[in-house]
């Protein structure tokens, strides 16, 4: 079998992007104001606006987003944060790092934070929820805006897998006080590298978050207060702003490729499923199956490249699993069923049927 079909393909193959991309590039090479040079500022207006935000902050990554954003509240030792028990490791490190202690909520069956587990989990040092959109789908927000406001709590957003995700007319990034995207090589907006942003209504957050990029400096020289560099690189922004037009298209195409599979795969494994009102950008595609493992091994054996997000639960992290709080049973269940199988926009419909006709096979073999 010399098929074959891989998770991601970071290439850029095509000469018109490929050029677009090295003129960007190039143009900031030109004119030479290579740090916070004007891209950075373009790329934060527009993805601000993109948001319905008034402000954006370039950041070094998602992660710096994240840990930034919390810090920028005065988050601390002594505070709880309550975010998803299945999420990438930077969401509950982000929380660690300031010295707060993350609590772990329950998901549901579309993966995400389960609000009556939040509920359950607030406490009297609890100063915030953390949500992720996870798999590029957006959270319950009606009823985690609900919680935070009842209990007094900020909202803040890891909109890392949803850049343009929308709930009700609503896009990821407009909720809460603060929001965090991250753009590395593999979302669904992405970098050539490392890059972040957090967007905010705030004026206050925003310069905050400003000093907090640059060592807590006011000016060029004078330090109000302890932080590192995590000032977004302006080739990066350079490559986002040339990319963000194209966004749009390549998420249509991946919305595409999710109806292609959703029918292809009806009955034969547990499908992610879009409600209504709900606009997924399919960050990835996440079935599930009782018999993961096995259906992974097959359609390795076939030449489609698939992985399992996350396998460790971050309760269950080795780095958190002591003394830790949190509600995950759900999770736990779950996480042993979840198989992320090739989604990008450059699948063409041939692979995508190949790797349906794979997942169907294994089903009749199974039943058989
Ligand atoms: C990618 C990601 C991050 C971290 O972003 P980086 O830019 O890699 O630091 C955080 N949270 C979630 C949910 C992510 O998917």
């Amino acid at each position: 079998m010399d098929k074959r079909v891989p998770f991601l393909d970071l290439r850029i193959a095509d000469d018109a992007e490929r050029q677009a991309l090295l003129q960007a590039v190039e143009r900031v090479f030109r004119h030479g104001r290579i740090v916070l040079g004007p891209e950075v500022h373009d790329l934060e207006t527009q993805v601000a606006a993109h948001c319905g935000r008034k402000f954006g902050i370039g950041v070094s990554s998602g992660t710096d987003a994240l840990f930034s954003a919390l810090r920028a509240l005065d988050i601390g030792p002594g505070d709880e944060v309550i975010t998803t028990s299945l999420s990438w490791i930077a969401t509950a490190n982000a929380i660690a790092m300031t010295g707060a202690t993350p609590v772990f909520a329950d998901i549901r069956d579309d993966l995400n934070i389960d609000p009556e587990s939040v509920d359950r989990l607030v406490g009297p040092r609890t100063k915030a929820i953390l949500p992720v959109h996870y798999t590029g789908k957006m959270c319950d927000m009606t009823a985690l805006m609900d919680i935070a406001a009842q209990h007094k709590l900020h909202s803040i957003e890891d909109a890392s897998q949803a850049f343009d995700a929308e709930v009700h007319g609503r896009k990821a990034g407009n909720f809460g006080i603060v929001s965090c995207f991250s753009m590395n090589p593999m979302k669904v907006f992405a970098g050539c590298g490392e890059a972040g942003m957090v967007v905010t209504d705030r004026e206050d957050l925003r310069d905050r978050l400003i000093r907090l990029r640059y060592n807590g400096t006011i000016n060029r020289e004078e330090c109000v207060e302890p932080s590192l560099n995590g000032r977004i690189d302006t080739v990066q922004a350079a490559i986002l702003v040339a990319r963000l037009p194209g966004v749009a298209q390549i998420i249509e195409r991946r919305r595409q490729i999710a109806r292609w599979y959703d029918e292809l795969l009806a009955g034969y494994v547990e499908t992610p499923r879009e409600s209504p009102g709900y606009r997924d950008v399919y960050y990835t595609y996440t079935i599930r199956s009782p018999r993961r493992d096995a259906l992974k091994a097959h359609l390795e054996a076939l030449g489609i490249e698939t992985k399992i997000h996350h396998p460790i639960l971050m309760p269950h992290q080795p780095a958190y699993r002591n003394g830790v709080r949190g509600e995950f049973r759900r999770a736990e269940q779950l996480v042993r069923q979840v198989l992320c199988i090739p989604m990008h926009e450059k699948l063409s419909g041939a692979d995508v049927h190949y790797v349906a006709d794979c997942i169907r096979s294994f089903s009749r073999k199974a039943a058989a």
